[in-house]
C-alpha cells in the first residue's frame, strides 16, 4: 500500500529536471513520421480476422433518408437517436463485419473498458441492461452495441464489410451520392460521419518488417487462429513459444498479463512506461449502481461528466481513479482553475501532480520484486502526458520467470526486424511471434485526412474549402458549402474521457437537426458568418497548453513531442458545451435551415 506525501520545492526542481531528461531521451526528429499506417503492402495488418467471409451482394443504387458512415458507438447512437425522431430509412455503412467499432476490432486477451461500464455503455436506461462488472470485458460491450443496434432496428439496412469511398452533393436533387468499395452508388438526403478517432492501426516504420519469418499481427486484429483461446485467455497454442510485444500503452497493459499466463516466454519491448494505477474491478449488481429507477444511468453518467469536468456535485457516484485524479487530467479547463491567479494554480497543480506520480512510482517498487525491472517500469512524466492505465495484474506479471522487460528508450524504440526477431542496440531477440500494441493513427479516418473525399456545393472538396486555415464548422457538426452533412467526433466541440457520453450528446444533436430540417422541408447549412462566430468563440479563451506539453514525453497526445494537435476545442468543457447545444437548439436552430430549392421535386 502506497501513500503520497507533500512535495517540496527542492524535490519539484529535481522532478522537472528528470522529466526534461526523459523527454529529451525520447523525442525523435522524425516525430509522427516514425509510424506507418497498416495499408498498401502492410494492409494485411488491418484485414478483418473476425468477419465470416465477405457476404456476396449486388451493388445498391437506392435512396435512403440518412447514411451513417461508421457502425461503432457513434454511428449506432446516431441511428438510435434518428429512430427516436421518427426517421425511417437509416443506413449504417461499416468497414468491419458487424456493429461495435473499436469494440468490434479490439478483442485482444484481457480487453476491458477502463471507464466504469455503468457510465460508459450508452442507452442503459433505454435498453434496461445493467452491466455485470464495474469495468466490462470487451465482449460485454460489443454485445451491448449489437443490442442497441437491434433494439433500434439498424441491422436490416446496414452494410458491413463496406467502406464509403466518396460523398458528393447533388445540387439538383439536394441529396448526397454515396459510393463504396463494393460498387454501391446510393443516395441519401443526409449524411452523418462517425468514423472514430483512433481506428486505424499504426506500426513502427522500421526496416525488416517484411523479413521477419515468425508470425506477426496488431492487437486490434488479434489472430486467435494462431494463439488459440479468446479474450479471457486460454491461448494454448502459445505454449512453448517466444512472444514479443511492442508497446506498453493501455492496450499492452491489458494484454501482457494474459500472454504471460499462456506463452512460453513473453518479451515486452517498452519505450515509455505507462502509469498504472489500482483497478479494483468487481462484479456489480443493480443495487450497487442505483439501477432502481428510471433514468438512473443518465444521472450517473451526468454525475461522472460533472466530476471529471470540475463541476460541483453532491456526491461522486463512480468514485474511481478517473474521478480522483480529474483535476490532474483536465487541468486546462477553467472549471478547475476558478481560484487564484495562473501562477498559484500552476504551482498547486504541479505539487499535486508530483504527489500522484510519486505514489504511482512507489506502486511499481512495491509490486515488482526485481529492482532493476521496477526502475525501468517507473513513469517519469506528468500524469496527463499519457493516457493513464489501470491494472492490478500488470506489474505482478513482471515477477514471472517467463516475462522479460526489454527497455528501448535509449534506441528510440525497437530498431529493426530480422528474419529471426527484434533488434534493440547490439542484441537480437529471437521470436516466434511479434505482436504490435503500437496504437492507432490519430485523426486520419473519415473526412479530416481526405481519405474519405467529400465534395459539396459546386463540386468543391471539403479539404480545399478549409484550405490552410484548417477546419471550419459550426459546433463541429455542420459546414458552409456542405449542406446536410453532419460530422461526429472531436473536431471543434468538447470532449471528455467518457467518450460514449460525448457521442450520445452529439447523436441527440445531429438527430434533432435532421428532424428540424425534415419538418421545415429545409436543408441544413450554416452561413460563413455563423462559422466565423463559432471559430472566434472557441479560439477566445483557448487554454495555453505550451507550459504543460513542454515537459511531456512524446506520444499521440502531443503529436510525438511536437505540440498539441491543431484542432481547437470549446474551451469550457463538455458540461458547458452540452448546455450550450441545448440552448442553441431552442433559440437558434432556425439559422441553419434554408428552404429546399428542390422541395417541390419530391
Ligand atoms: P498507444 O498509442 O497508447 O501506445 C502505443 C505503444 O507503442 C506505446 O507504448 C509506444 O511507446 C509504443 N511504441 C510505438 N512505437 C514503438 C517502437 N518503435 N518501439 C517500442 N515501442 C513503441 O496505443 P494503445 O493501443 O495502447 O492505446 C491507444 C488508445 O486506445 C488509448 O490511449 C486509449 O485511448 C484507447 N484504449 C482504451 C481502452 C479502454 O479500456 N477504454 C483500452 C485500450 C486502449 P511510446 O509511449 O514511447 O510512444
Amino acid at each position: 500500500m502506497t501513500t503520497s506525501h507533500p512535495v517540496g520545492e527542492e524535490e519539484l526542481a529535481e522532478l522537472r529536471k528528470r522529466y526534461r531528461q526523459e523527454r529529451e531521451r525520447r523525442v525523435r526528429p522524425d516525430g509522427t513520421g516514425q509510424y506507418r499506417g497498416a495499408e498498401a503492402e502492410f494492409g494485411y495488418y488491418a484485414a478483418d480476422p473476425y468477419a465470416d467471409g465477405v457476404p456476396d451482394r449486388d451493388p445498391l443504387r437506392d435512396t435512403v433518408d440518412v447514411a451513417v458512415v461508421g457502425g461503432g458507438f457513434g454511428g449506432i447512437l446516431a441511428g438510435a437517436r434518428l429512430r427516436q425522431q421518427g426517421v425511417r430509412r437509416v443506413r449504417v455503412v461499416e468497414t468491419g463485419g458487424g456493429f461495435g467499432g473499436t469494440w468490434y476490432w479490439n478483442r485482444y486477451p484481457g480487453v476491458h473498458c477502463d471507464i466504469e461500464s455503468h457510465v460508459y455503455l450508452p442507452l442503459l436506461d433505454e435498453t434496461g441492461y445493467v452491466p455485470e462488472w464495474k469495468y466490462s470485458p470487451g465482449e460485454e460491450i460489443r454485445r451491448h452495441a449489437v443490442r442497441v443496434a437491434e433494439q433500434f432496428d439498424l441491422g436490416a439496412d446496414a452494410l458491413f464489410s463496406t467502406t464509403v469511398t466518396s460523398l458528393s452533393w447533388d445540387e439538383t436533387a439536394e441529396e448526397w451520392l454515396v459510393t463504396t468499395d463494393r460498387d454501391d452508388a446510393f443516395r441519401a438526403r443526409y449524411v452523418i460521419t462517425a468514423t472514430g478517432t483512433l481506428s486505424e492501426p499504426k506500426l513502427p516504420a522500421i526496416p525488416g518488417v517484411e523479413k521477419f519469418a515468425g508470425h506477426t499481427f496488431h492487437t486490434s486484429r488479434w489472430d486467435y487462429g494462431y494463439t488459440g483461446g479468446g479474450p479471457d485467455g486460454g491461448m494454448t497454442k502459445l505454449a512453448g513459444k517466444r512472444v514479443g510485444v511492442v508497446g506498453t500503452g493501455a492496450t499492452g497493459v491489458q494484454a501482457i498479463p494474459k500472454l504471460a499466463e499462456d506463452a512460453g516466454h513473453v518479451l515486452v519491448f517498452q519505450r515509455t512506461p505507462s502509469s498504472v494505477d489500482v483497478r479494483g474491478n468487481r462484479r456489480t449488481d443493480a443495487r450497487d449502481v442505483g439501477a432502481d429507477h428510471d433514468g438512473w444511468a443518465r444521472e450517473r453518467r451526468e454525475n461522472f461528466l460533472r466530476v471529471v469536468s470540475g463541476e460541483p456535485v453532491e456526491e461522486d457516484l463512480v468514485a474511481d481513479g478517473w474521478t480522483a485524479s480529474a483535476g490532474l487530467l483536465e487541468k486546462l479547463l477553467p472549471s478547475f482553475r476558478r481560484e487564484g491567479d495562473r501562477e498559484t494554480f500552476e504551482a498547486a497543480y504541479e505539487a499535486a501532480d508530483a504527489a500522484k506520480m510519486n505514489e504511482l512510482r512507489a506502486r511499481v517498487a512495491d509490486s515488482v520484486t526485481d529492482p532493476a525491472t521496477a526502475e525501468k517500469l517507473q513513469p517519469w512524466y506528468r500524469y496527463a502526458c499519457k493516457r493513464p492505465a489501470f491494472s492490478d495484474v500488470y506489474y505482478p506479471a513482471f515477477n514471472r520467470e517467463n516475462v522479460t522487460l526489454v527497455d528501448t528508450a535509449d534506441t528510440h524504440g525497437i530498431e529493426r526486424l530480422t528474419e529471426d526477431g527484434v533488434v534493440v542496440g547490439d542484441t537480437t531477440y529471437p521470436l516466434d511471434c511479434l505482436i504490435f500494441a503500437t496504437g492507432f493513427s490519430v485523426g486520419v479516418s473519415g473526412v479530416l485526412s481526405g481519405k474519405l473525399p467529400v465534395r459539396g456545393r459546386g463540386g468543391v472538396s471539403l479539404l480545399d474549402a478549409w484550405g490552410r486555415q484548417g477546419p471550419r464548422t459550426l459546433h463541429g457538426f455542420t459546414g458552409h458549402g456542405f449542406p446536410n452533412l453532419l460530422q461526429m467526433g472531436s473536431l471543434q466541440n468538447a470532449s471528455s474521457v467518457n467518450y460514449t457520453h460525448i457521442l450520445d450528446e452529439q447523436a441527440l444533436h445531429a438527430a434533432a437537426l435532421v428532424a428540424a430540417a425534415e419538418a421545415a422541408d429545409a436543408v441544413l447549412e450554416p452561413s460563413r458568418e455563423t462559422e466565423d462566430a463559432w471559430l472566434a468563440e472557441i479560439r477566445e479563451g483557448a487554454p495555453d497548453h505550451e507550459w504543460f506539453h513542454a515537459e511531456c514525453t512524446p506520444g499521440y497526445y502531443n503529436r510525438e513531442g511536437g505540440g498539441r494537435a491543431n484542432v481547437a476545442a470549446y474551451p469550457h468543457g463538455a458540461v458547458a458545451f452540452h448546455a450550450l447545444l441545448r440552448q442553441w437548439r431552442t433559440d437558434s436552430l432556425d439559422q441553419v435551415l434554408t428552404p429546399r430549392a428542390a422541395a417541390g421535386a419530391r
